[in-house]
């Protein structure tokens, strides 16, 4: 290898990082050099450290990076242009049969963290619209002892949270079926925990979300119906007959909703314990336990 060809080689990586930032800065990218980056990193097949030394030799395949360009251009979610996404301490795999896992979603971890304190408790966990299966997954890691069912309307999800079980570990204590919520649970199965991320933007909300969203991730995991709580009317109306005697129903909520919440909780006799904030101050997390009455 001569001098020459170092640079060359250099120069050509350099063009294609480049060419790839102005690409997603004319499509509106919000970060579009460390996205370019990011894409040529996956294209490389490299971890971050061996991006630091990346190597003016490294061949990447240009085709593959520059078609992953064009679909972050039309503003698909990065994650499932990689098909992965870190959730809680987990790697998952991600596919537009759910939504991408967000941050704001390890807030209601961090809540049931707080709230059974035992991590040795033989838990027993449901999710409701489980996705990719992330809360679940993320609890059962947390309780080596727990177990837990996943439920989604989408049997590609289904199939999608069971393969990231498989792949954390915990295909032995997570179980995952595609249903209506709780339609196809029997009578008397009850759990200790109930869990879920529903869809909660009003509909009329729908198409102002961020391309990323409203383009590309399904809007059956996002249209929460008129005023955005169609599912949490069913979860709480639920939890009174499908929770353990001081099991705990903690649910994601979206921006603005946590009177609503609350109303629905006093209408179920369901006792709030918790509404935790996320990072960025909004209450995002509704603990609520079984009243005794
Ligand atoms: N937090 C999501 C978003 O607006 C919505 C998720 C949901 O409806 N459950 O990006």
């Amino acid at each position: 290898m001569t001098f020459a060809d170092n640079s060359r080689g250099r120069a050509a990586i350099e063009q294609l990082l480049r060419q790839g930032t102005h690409i997603l800065a004319e499509a509106g990218v919000e970060s579009p050099r460390r996205e370019a980056r990011l894409l040529l990193q996956h294209a490389l097949g490299f971890s971050a450290e061996q991006m630091l030394a990346l190597s003016p030799r490294s061949e990447v395949d240009q085709a593959r990076y520059l078609t992953w360009v064009a679909r972050r251009a039309r503003h698909e979610p990065f994650a499932y242009i990689t098909g992965q996404k870190g959730f809680w301490t987990l790697d998952l795999a991600v596919s537009p049969a759910s939504l991408v896992p967000r941050g704001d979603t390890e807030t209601l971890i961090s809540c049931v963290l707080d709230h059974c304190p035992d991590r040795e408790a033989p838990l027993s966990v449901l999710d409701l619209g489980t996705g990719s299966g992330c809360i679940l997954l993320a609890v059962l890691s947390e309780y080596p002892q727990a177990q837990g069912v996943g439920v989604d309307i989408s049997p590609q999800a289904a199939a999608l949270a069971a393969g990231n079980a498989v792949r954390c570990g915990l295909e032995a204590r997570a179980a995952f079926m595609a249903a209506n919520w709780m339609d196809a649970l029997a009578m008397e199965t009850r759990f200790d925990l109930i869990m879920s991320n529903p869809p909660y933007i009003p509909s009329h909300d729908v198409t102002e979300l961020m391309p990323e969203v409203r383009n590309h991730e399904p809007v059956r995991a996002l249209d929460g119906g008129h005023d955005g709580l169609d599912a949490y009317r069913l979860l709480c109306a639920g939890l009174p007959s499908r929770l353990t005697p001081g099991g705990l129903g903690v649910f994601e909520i979206g921006i603005g909703q946590e009177a609503s919440l609350r109303a629905l909780a006093v209408e179920n006799h369901l006792e709030v314990v918790e509404v935790r904030a996320d990072f960025e101050g909004i209450a995002r997390a509704v603990v609520m336990r079984r009243q005794a009455i």
